[in-house]
């Protein structure tokens, strides 16, 4: 993918990247997510996990950072979710103490566990959320780069999962890793708001993949049943069957929309939380169900592993959780609604 410059796409020209529109990136996930969701995933979380470098790094960062993030050299990874915070991001327990001058740290030593850290362990670099003062919840949380090989950091239990299998995923360990202060990302305080602006971001590019999903589905479903015959002729000829198909066009065709409704937002500069929760829940409960229909209309076929169709069911799934629950994405969208209805 760093070879074909993908690891580039979104990023502008003026920071080494191919300066696609956020439209024309997604339009990439979309292909990826429709031959391959695990390689959809890994190189969306590696932007992810570099996309914020270009908001809140300064002038050094990205150019220590960006370079060989952006030919595909090093990889990236994306570290929030602890086992007691995964919806509630806010509670995470890593901590980050200060080392040196609390006005001048020379750095931090972080100790805490993250679970779940899809690209873990072949990622190089992990953008990682700690708590620098939990009495302050949210606010107390930053941001830091903590590179593979960091004195303190080591890899814990790989996860073992239903489906984007390819895309690794693992524990992190940090026992008293020092990181530099120069490997802060954003103030002490930026950290939840790094994430969630990351996260709006991501969201977009992974209902992308989902439609990808969605449609490499239906479009196998479509050919499966004009080849396949029963009752006198092909069973795309049963009406029943014709509906399904009719059903899984619109649901594909719905979540493409919204998706592409959240990044044309993205490129004009506008807010998306909102367009980015609606784009991803939307798409992502479609390619589940999208994809459980293809297995039910090849049949036996479906269900084997010979055909493929069931990886694209489980790998499915997995979009309904990560970037946010699809029960998350209920709360923001009425969140935003409610904010903008004035009582009576
Ligand atoms: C394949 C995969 C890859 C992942 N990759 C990463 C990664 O790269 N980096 C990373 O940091 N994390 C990653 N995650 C973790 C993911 O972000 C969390 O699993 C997710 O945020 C949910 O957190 P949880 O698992 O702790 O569930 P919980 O937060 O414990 O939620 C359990 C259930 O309760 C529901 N729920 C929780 N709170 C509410 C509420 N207030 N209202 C209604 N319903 C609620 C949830 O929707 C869910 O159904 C990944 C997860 C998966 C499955």
């Amino acid at each position: 993918m760093g070879e074909l410059g993908l690891t580039a796409a979104p990023f502008p020209e003026a920071d080494g990247g191919a300066g696609f529109s956020y439209l024309g990136w997604i339009l990439v996930m979309e292909e990826l997510g429709a031959a391959d969701m695990a390689s959809a995933v890994t190189l969306s979380v590696h932007i992810l996990s570099q996309f914020p470098v270009l908001t809140w790094g300064t002038a050094e960062q990205k150019r220590r950072w960006l370079a060989p993030m952006l030919a595909g050299e090093a990889l990236g990874a994306f570290a929030l979710t602890e086992p007691h915070a995964g919806s509630d991001a806010a509670q995470i327990r890593t901590r980050a103490e200060r080392v040196g001058t609390p006005d001048a740290p020379a750095g931090y030593r972080l100790t805490g566990t993250k679970i779940w850290i899809s690209n873990a362990p072949e990622a190089d670099r992990y953008l990682v959320f700690a708590s620098v003062d939990p009495s302050r919840g949210a606010k107390g949380i930053a941001a830091f780069l903590v590179e593979k090989g960091m004195d303190g950091f080591r890899f814990g239990a790989h996860e073992r999962k239903m489906g984007i299998r390819a895309c690794p995923a693992a524990e992190l360990v940090f026992d008293g890793c020092f990181v530099p202060a120069a490997n802060r990302l954003g103030a002490e305080g930026d950290g939840y708001r790094i994430a969630l602006t990351a996260l709006a971001e991501g969201r977009i590019s992974i209902a992308a993949a989902c439609v990808g999903i969605g449609r490499s589905a239906l479009e196998q479903a479509a050919a499966y049943l004009q080849q396949r015959r029963g009752f006198g002729g092909p069973l795309a000829d049963q009406q029943g069957l014709r509906f399904m198909l009719a059903e899984m066009a619109r649901d594909v065709a719905a979540a493409r929309s919204l998706t592409r409704e959240a990044a044309a937002a993205r490129d004009r500069g506008e807010p998306i939380g909102e367009a980015s929760s609606l784009a991803k829940w939307t798409a992502s409960d479609a390619a589940m169900r999208v994809a459980t229909d293809a297995v039910q209309l090849f049949g036996g076929s479906g269900y084997s592993r010979e055909t493929g169709i069931e990886r694209l069911m489980r790998d499915a799934k997995g979009a309904q959780i990560y970037e946010g629950t699809n029960q998350i994405h209920r709360l923001i969208v009425a969140d935003a609604l409610l904010q903008r209805t004035t009582p009576g």
